[in-house]
């Protein structure tokens, strides 16, 4: 490690103890932003990366609510504020138990590199909430989500901060914080992205952050005259990430052969096909169900209970030629990595944020597979909520081909500018580099144009 990179990790994690997930994103952006800063001093001078990783802004309040059997709740909810150099915060809310401020500066500061990516006018922020979706009546949920935007809808705006949604938040809870945001503002704006076709969401939206993750793996494998068709790919989740990136994948001739949830992994060989695929939305969006129900239904796959004993995720020991990590961070470990070469697997694109940790990420580096990070090959999501708050903006709405078309010109738009950044600066096929050098330098010149605010 550079004196460089020591020194700001050292004071990073001084300022924020106890917040492992940030300083693991923020390192690799410190690491690889290193010849950038040795060609162009002026941005260590003037303090850029240390500013970007401090949040310009955080709010953390409190979310009271009243549960089915009538006792009270308290949660607690946050948004992280990150950087507005080159336009409006802009990032989900994520409901799940596991989040706390660590967790959602990590996911912020990642923001701000991916939204400066998507070439679209967004700034970076995140939020959400230690509130659990899982198992709470659709009465609950309305209630919580009421309560977190009471609160929330004092901060944003259509033109300061436009979440969305993460993990946990999907059409049913953007519908009922939109409802909450219109009646105590009086305004009906896009100030939500996400939102239902006939309250001013966006065709395509559901989609995009599936289907960009594997235009973006399909844009790698063109830089080797390859493309996805005949190949097998392992997918992990079955929230939105994953249906839609398995959806694009079936479209462009791959066969998926996986699905998981915190409770396990499915594995089938025949592969997911469209009724599969059909099964799957009606069982996570509708029936709110868990994925060992496929395995009941469809009797060529298996079933394999999560161990959290295990040194290894067998969903990422099974021979293939692609994988998607569309679930959460950090699950693909070091050994999981290694199995991924093991069996075969030479593209790796992120559908989730940092799904792996820093050793698998210097193994697939190191053996120059297509490995596309999570703030390039996951971009697609936001740079759809841009074009919804464009749309938004005209009081128009475009056709699905049209979000699609636009969608996919922005992933290449995306994959070029980590292509060429990377090719700058001596790293040709490192996308890791690429990403973070393309990402900083728009946000960078940005802040020195903008002065020390
Ligand atoms: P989602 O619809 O809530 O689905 C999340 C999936 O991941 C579920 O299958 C969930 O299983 C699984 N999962 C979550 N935490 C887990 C854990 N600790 N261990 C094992 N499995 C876990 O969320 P999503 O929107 O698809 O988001 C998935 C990933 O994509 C996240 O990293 C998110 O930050 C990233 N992302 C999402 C978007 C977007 O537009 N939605 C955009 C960019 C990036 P359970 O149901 O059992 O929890």
């Amino acid at each position: 490690m550079s004196k460089f990179v020591d020194d700001f990790m050292a004071e990073l994690t001084a300022k924020n103890p106890g917040e492992p997930e940030f300083h693991q994103a923020a390192m690799e952006v410190a690491e690889s932003l290193e010849p950038v800063f040795k060609k162009n001093p002026v941005y260590r001078k003037m303090k850029v990366l240390e500013r970007i990783a401090e949040p310009e802004r955080v709010i953390m309040f409190r979310v009271p609510w009243v549960d089915d059997k009538g006792e009270i709740q308290i949660n607690r909810g946050y948004r992280v504020e990150m950087n507005s150099a080159i336009g409006p915060y802009k990032g989900g809310l994520r409901f799940h138990p596991t989040v706390y401020l660590g967790l959602l500066k990590f996911l912020a500061f990642e923001q701000v590199f991916k939204n400066s990516l998507t070439t679209l006018p967004m700034g970076g922020g995140k939020g959400g909430c230690n509130f659990d979706p899982k198992g709470k009546s659709d009465g609950e949920v309305m209630r919580f989500c009421q309560s977190f935007m009471t609160e929330l809808c004092r901060h944003i705006g259509q033109f300061t901060d436009v979440p969305a949604g993460d993990i946990g938040v999907g059409g049913r809870e953007i519908g009922f914080m939109f409802g909450q945001y219109k009646r105590i503002r009086n305004e009906f704006v896009g100030v939500l992205t996400g939102k239902g076709r006939n309250w001013g969401g966006s065709l395509i939206r559901p989609e995009a952050t599936g289907y960009g993750a594997v235009y973006f793996a399909e844009e790698m494998l063109n830089t080797r005259d390859d493309t996805l068709d005949g190949k097998t790919c392992i997918v992990s989740g079955s929230g939105n990430v994953a249906q839609y990136a398995t959806e694009k994948i079936l479209d462009l001739g791959g066969k998926p052969v996986t699905w998981s949830d915190s409770a396990g992994v499915i594995f089938d060989p025949d592969g997911v096909d469209r009724d599969k695929l059909a099964f799957v939305l009606d069982l996570k969006n509708v029936k709110r169900g868990r994925i060992s129900e496929y395995a009941k239904k469809y009797k060529g796959a298996k079933f394999i209970p999560a161990d959290a004993k295990a040194k290894s995720n067998p969903l990422w020991d099974i021979k293939a030629d692609a994988a998607f990590p569309c679930a959460t961070q950090n699950e693909i470990n070091a050994k999981d990595a290694a199995n991924l070469l093991k069996n075969g697997v030479y593209v790796v694109s992120e559908g989730a944020n940092m799904p792996t940790v820093p050793e698998g990420v210097n193994l697939f580096v190191d053996k120059e597979i297509l490995y596309g990070p999570g703030k390039a090959a996951n971009a697609g999501g936001v740079a759809t909520s841009g074009l919804e708050m464009s749309q938004n903006s005209l009081r128009l709405s475009w056709t699905r081909e049209e979000v699609d078309s636009r969608l996919h010109g922005i992933m290449k738009a995306i994959h070029k500018q980590c292509v060429d950044a990377a090719a700058e600066y001596d790293m040709v096929g490192n996308y890791v580099a690429g990403a973070n050098i393309a990402g900083f330098l728009k946000v960078a010149d940005s802040m020195l144009d903008q002065g020390i605010v």
